[in-house]
């Protein structure tokens, strides 16, 4: 986000969001005007319904309301007249034309169009961009190609995300956003059948809407008109500013690069036009645990709610909708609509000083709400209540709430208050909506009401590690600290940089750090490719601490382990996402600030899709004969030097090329499973569907051994983080069968390498608060050691030359029944993930004839040893002996002619 205010003021409607225009106040408002409009069929209908408005006696020509092709356009505005309003549209409903990964094909192109339309206006220019309007349930309009009709299954919810990607980087470019999805949430009987078109009396009032915007944007006063009050409905006692991040930007061209990091002031501060709160002089309290599930739902209560999946035990922050029509869950607590005096009440069970209260608004695919203020009550025996007050007018404070359904909003409390209860009475709420929110409280927990500054929390780990969030600076720092303390099996190195230009640090940890040993397996876990999801990267950077400090101490578990594996630990491969979302801060980066690198691109959907190539092949009965099961070569539009290949994605891809890597986990956050291969639906365009790969009992094991020894996932009493129970399963769950993920770095890992690897969700919460750091080490100390443990379980060997007894590097390794073969590394060495068992294992090299042998996988701690020796094929030996200029020994000759004859 950056900053784009031209004028200190931000531009708000006066007093209604709309002012009806007549045909000549529409004449004087563009009088002299260069209008273009660009679009899809929607937007066609905008320009057809501003030519109606401005009647036949138009000051402009229906040739100068323009709708081009986009190149052609963006060519004519560049050498033709300077328009003076540029009028463009989403193109949402286009998304399906995209194909398989269509939200990141629609980002980079929405990328393009913006960057390129920041060269060609001029400053003078005001770009409107109107946002997609809402899908209805059913999409029959003729525009879905036959093929893709599947796809519109996930239309509604792809457009809800491509608008708020698209509003976020207009806002980015300073472009004007028009919120048409919010403008017509509750006009759908406008809408026509098609659910993607709408009736003359929608455009008509979309027409409005654009020019209040434009006459606004212009400093044109709106023609005064009585309207009905609107604000006379009873429970809505303020009124409400549309959606204000909409509506203030002023376009004006950036002269300096973008910063790295928001420029926004930090958002500890009450948002602007709160009644100003004395700065909090004490130090902030930690979150009273709504949103990691520390508190109960029974320590959640309401005065009313809509439903049980709208109950008060939805009122958690961050909490997430269910993501399909009818779910039972969405994203809030929301009151019944004739509830004229809604609460939300937390009980925390134990006298509390409370201090701050965030709250957000409903998070849902279908619907808006969110609360606009509050007052705050306090109680110690949940009868008599008392507010807070302001302290010179000793009024009851309203405190101002949310202007959007996802922006968490934090008010500190004038004065912190010590009680055991604390009510939210929503006092106004969004226009036509419900009395719904999502919250979390601060308190600090108190023993002596008496002390102002309680002592911190005990430390829930005994080991005395860094529970801290660091930022980059810090974390360097750290890891540096580290490899200082444990130099002889410790070493920093970087694989590339971020696109803003950090580093991406790895910590490796071995007994000969720096060295492939021979037999010795590398293994890696990856956090932080999601630069929101924090606690992967702080559970590594625990982890390194905890290797060199047991390993110091002569730990023989620890030992054992840096002894025989080679350890490889990224905590932060989105540092430029993560810079983003600490900025904002533990508490107030909501869901989904942070998570795309700097160019918006999720690293998760950005590998090579090798899944598709494979599959086609295999529909062909061409594996694995002609195409190889595993090793899939990089397919050629990924290497095309303008393929839309993040940095980050690109430095990871190196390093797995460069290392022979057999075993890793990717770490996430934001739910409490963990996913398997293939993240990707075999069926194209299915949303979700059971994709195993040959390899699904050795997945299905690794799984459960990270699920089956994590601590929150194995406590019984623990509630779903949003809306799935992942429990039922134990906690693991097939990739595609969630959601599908194409071009996933888990599918990218098996297809392209040797590596198995998994995705841990590790916490509910995305962005642990520090204080949680200690609980959530615990909770996966175990998981993380016993996980790295598993890559000896499998079976092991080198494959040498019988005759040289030099190994061989690309050797194949197939198991009899698996459709999935692995190499040699260069040294010949080799490692296959197994399950227990008998198997009947195969090495073939080039030049060599094949060696078949039966290898065991013991129940007991392996690995077993099975090694392989290959014997050179006579042509290979008649090759390199004329290579090296040698006479053909005579048994050779004899031998060679023997089986050509055999061939003729
Ligand atoms: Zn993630």
């Amino acid at each position: 986000m950056v900053f784009c205010l031209e004028n200190e003021e931000p531009r708000l409607p006066q007093r209604s969001a709309m002012v009806h225009f007549q045909a000549s106040e529409v004449q004087q408002l563009l009088h002299n005007k260069f209008v273009v409009i660009l679009g899809d069929s929607i937007q066609r209908a905008v320009y057809k319904d501003l030519v109606l408005l401005l009647q036949r006696d138009s000051l402009l020509t229906a040739a100068q309301l323009k709708a081009k092709y986009l190149e052609g356009v963006l060519e004519e505005l560049t050498y033709g007249p300077a328009p003076d309003l540029v009028i463009i549209n989403s193109c949402l409903w286009d998304l399906s034309r995209y194909g398989r990964c269509s939200m990141e094909s629609y980002r980079e192109n929405l990328e393009r169009v913006f960057v390129r339309m920041d060269q060609v206006l001029p400053d003078s220019c005001l770009l409107v961009w109107n946002m997609a309007m809402p899908l209805g349930e059913r999409v029959t309009g003729g525009f879905l190609l036959p093929e893709l009709q599947p796809l519109a299954g996930s239309l509604r919810r792809d457009v809800v995300e491509g608008n708020f990607y698209s509003a976020t980087l207009a806002g980015d470019h300073c472009f004007d956003v028009l919120d048409l999805h919010f403008h017509f949430r509750h006009a759908v009987r406008h809408r026509h059948r098609d659910g993607v078109h709408w009736d003359q009396h929608a455009h008509r009032h979309l027409s409005h809407l654009l020019l209040t915007h434009v006459a606004d944007a212009w400093g044109v006063e709106l023609p005064k008109r009585d309207y009905p009050s609107e604000t006379s409905e009873p429970h809505v006692r303020i009124r409400i500013v549309k959606k204000k991040k909409v509506i203030t930007k002023k376009r004006k061209k950036l002269t300096s690069p973008r910063p790295l990091v928001t420029a926004r002031p930090p958002v500890t501060t009450t948002p602007a036009g709160a009644p100003h709160l004395p700065e909090a002089a004490e130090p902030g309290c930690p979150p009273l645990g709504l949103e990691s599930l520390r508190l109960s739902d029974s320590q959640l209560q309401a005065s009313s709610s809509q439903s049980f999946g709208l109950g008060p035990h939805r009122g958690r922050l961050n909490i997430q909708s269910g993501l399909e029509d009818g779910d039972l869950y969405d994203g809030a607590w929301c009151a019944e609509q004739q509830d004229a005096e809604p609460w939300f009440q937390v009980d925390a069970r134990h006298p509390t000083r409370f201090s701050g209260i965030i709250t957000q608004g409903r998070n849902s695919i279908w619907r808006y709400d969110w609360v606009t203020s509050y007052k705050v009550q306090f109680s110690n025996d949940s009868q008599t209540w008392w507010g807070s007050r302001n302290r010179s007018s000793g009024m009851d404070v309203v405190f101002p709430a949310n202007s959007d359904p996802e922006t968490p909003v934090l008010n500190l409390l004038p004065e912190p208050q010590v009680a055991r209860f604390i009510r939210l009475l929503p006092q106004t709420w969004l226009q036509g909506g419900a009395s719904c929110l999502r919250a979390e409280i601060l308190a600090c927990p108190v023993s002596d009401p008496n002390d102002l500054f309680p002592k911190a929390p005990a430390l829930a780990s005994s080991d005395p590690l860094d529970f801290r969030h660091h930022d980059y600076k810090a974390m360097r720092k750290l890891m540096k600290q580290v490899n200082e303390k444990c130099p002889n099996i410790t070493r920093v190195y970087s694989i590339g940089k971020s696109h803003q230009g950090l580093k991406l640090y790895v910590m490796e940890m071995s007994d000969q750090p720096g060295e492939h040993e021979l037999g010795e397996p590398e293994v890696r876990y990856v956090a932080g490719m999601h630069g929101n999801e924090a606690l992967g990267r702080e559970l590594l950077l625990l982890l390194m601490q905890f290797l060199c400090r047991e390993y110091l101490r002569g730990d023989p578990r620890v030992t054992r382990l840096l002894t025989e594996t080679r350890i490889h630990l990224l905590p932060s491969m989105n540092p430029d996402g993560y810079e983003t979302a600490f900025r904002r801060g533990s508490e107030l980066v909501g869901w989904a600030e942070g998570r795309w690198n700097h160019q918006g691109i999720d690293l998760n959907h950005n590998f090579a899709d090798l899944n598709t190539p494979l599959w086609e092949a295999e529909d062909d009965g061409l594996v694995p004969d002609t195409v190889p099961n595993h090793h899939l070569p990089l397919p050629t539009y990924y290497t095309l030097p303008n393929a839309t290949v993040a940095p980050e994605t690109r430095a990871v891809i190196e390093w797995m090329q460069r290392i022979p890597f057999v075993l890793s986990a990717n770490l996430h956050g934001g739910e409490l499973v963990v996913s398997y291969p293939f993240d990707m639906t075999r069926t194209p365009w299915a949303a979700r569907e059971l994709t195993p790969t040959p390899d699904d009992a050795v997945f299905r094991w690794l799984s459960t051994v990270y699920a089956g020894t994590n601590q929150a996932m194995q406590d019984p009493d623990r509630r779903p983080c949003h809306s799935q129970d992942f429990s039922l399963h134990g906690n693991i769950i097939n990739g595609a069968d969630w959601h599908t993920v194409p071009g996933s770095m888990n599918d990218f890992s098996y297809l392209h390498t040797n590596c198995f690897e998994i995705t841990v969700e590790l916490s509910c919460d995305k962005f642990p608060h520090e204080s949680e750091l200690p609980q959530e080490w615990e909770n996966n100390k175990e998981a993380l050691l016993t996980y790295l443990e598993q890559v000896r379980m499998g079976i092991t060997g080198v494959v040498r030359d019988k005759d040289t007894e030099l190994g061989i590097a690309d050797a194949v390794i197939a198991v009899e029944g698996i459709n999935h073969d692995v190499t040699t590394a260069w040294g010949g060495d080799y490692w296959r993930l197994l399950t227990p068992g008998d198997y009947k294992v195969t090495a073939s090299a080039e030049g060599y004839h094949p060696a078949t042998r039966n290898c065991r996988v013991p129940f007991e701690e392996g690995p077993v040893p099975c090694n392989f020796h290959l014997t050179k094929t006579p042509k290979q030996r008649l090759r390199e002996l004329l290579a090296a200029g040698a006479k053909v020994p005579p048994d050779l000759r004899r031998r060679l002619e023997r089986l050509r004859g055999k061939k003729n």
